[in-house]
């Protein structure tokens, strides 16, 4: 999960297609990731993590600026293990949860919250 993240940091299509489960690709393709969009990623915050045997669940809130306006992908997604490996197969979003205007800053800056990206 957290590598399919760094992917979509780095752009590295061709590795999220080969961790997406095909059967749930739904017709994704490597172009498709290439037009975007394309946000600029702040951090991935992971709230819970679960598996039980071959499937996984994780929900995380992928942070992202957006025209300066900060926003998240809040989404619990499901894997499934196949010869050792893991896969994306889908996800159900959910709307992400701003930190509190005194809470410290998503981004890691140390400042709080309202003294940071809240300021856009
Ligand atoms: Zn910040």
């Amino acid at each position: 999960m957290r590598s399919r993240y760094s992917a979509f940091v780095l752009r590295l299509w061709d590795y999220l297609i080969a961790t997406h489960h095909p059967d749930y690709l739904n017709g994704l393709t490597t172009e498709l990731l290439q037009q975007g969009p394309h946000p600029a990623w702040l951090t991935l915050e992971v709230h819970e993590s679960s598996m039980q045997g071959d499937r996984g669940e994780v929900f995380f809130s992928a942070w992202y600026k957006d025209s300066g306006k900060l926003d998240a992908i809040c989404e619990r997604s499901a894997f499934l293990r196949e010869n050792g490996a893991w896969f994306y197969t889908e996800g159900r979003h959910s709307k992400p949860k701003l930190p509190g205007r005194n809470d410290s800053c998503i981004c890691g800056s140390g400042k709080k919250f309202k003294q940071c990206c809240q300021r856009g």
